[in-house]
């Protein structure tokens, strides 16, 4: 069974986001659960959390359905120590949102290094941030995503998301996102289904399917290995197609959210629609 959706909005309260991605025809989606651009939110009041129970248990969304995105303002591997609390603060914040409207993901980037520390120093904090987090809160794994390495970005080569598993503790709390956006812009070739078996066969040797917790469906506006973040919709761009009909018939893929992230909202129920339509009986 492959879940799939979109991220949506979840403007005027997070119990609308389960309306916007019913109405796309997803059974997943994401959404942030707070204003991704503010460091502050108000709490989320019972109100909304029960709304938003309600409206998932009405729609069938379990919480294996819906991946939650952080704000963009966190790096967990600051090289500053009071900006690395700021941010350390804010992610916790965000977990115990995730845990108050239970759901059992939370999505992030992990950090950057900002030029200030080295790479595996960084990581290191990444993982320090996660093992934290952890520790004070209960049933929300934390989900890190690979990157496009942008600028000074840890997470995308397999290894960065390596490094920081294993130094996190408790390993049942911890997975990835795989972006295929990023992973392409990253330097991971997945335009034929032999190059994009061989890039899943070392993402399973570098970090393993078992962690594999989500992804993020997108095509690609920048070119290969070009290290810069730009999506696109699923049939146009740099990337093709292969991947995606590779995605939707093997079953390393079932039962984890698969995230539209594309750049047109208006034709997400198309390739909602594209997606299922690819998978061979
Ligand atoms: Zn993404
Ligand atoms: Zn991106």
């Amino acid at each position: 069974m492959k879940y799939i959706g979109a991220h949506v909005s979840a403007a005027g309260g997070v119990e609308l986001a389960v309306e916007r991605a019913v109405e796309i025809g997803a059974n997943a989606f994401a959404l942030f659960t707070k204003n991704q651009r503010q460091w502050h939110a108000p709490a989320l009041t019972e109100k909304t959390i029960t709304a938003f129970r309600r409206a998932c248990e009405k729609a069938g969304f379990l919480p294996e359905q819906i991946l939650p995105h952080d704000s963009y303002l966190i790096n967990l591997g600051h090289p500053e120590p009071e900006a690395l609390i700021k941010s350390q603060d804010a992610f916790v914040d965000e977990m115990k949102r995730c845990e108050q409207l239970g759901l059992c993901y939370l999505n992030f980037h992990p950090g950057s290094h900002l030029k200030k520390i080295s790479e595996a120093e960084s990581l290191a904090i990444v993982a320090e941030s996660i093992n934290h987090a952890l520790s004070v809160t209960t049933g929300v794994t934390a989900v890190i995503e690979n990157t496009a390495g942008q600028g000074t970005n840890l997470g995308w080569q397999f290894e960065h998301l390596a490094e920081i598993i294993r130094q996190v503790e408790d390993k049942s709390r911890v997975g990835v996102c795989y972006d295929t956006c990023h992973a392409f812009a990253a330097g991971y070739d997945m335009r034929t289904p032999k190059t994009a078996a061989a890039t899943f066969a070392e993402f399973e040797r570098v970090v393993g399917f078992q962690y594999l917790k989500g992804m993020h469906i997108n095509g690609a506006k920048c070119t290969f290995g070009s290290r810069v973040d730009r999506h696109h919709s699923l049939l146009e761009g740099n990337l093709g197609t292969a991947v995606f009909e590779f995605i939707m018939n093997d079953s390393r893929f079932d039962r984890i959210p698969l995230i539209l992230e594309t750049i047109n909202p208006d034709i997400w129920p198309e390739e909602i629609r594209w997606l299922r339509s690819l998978a061979h009986q």
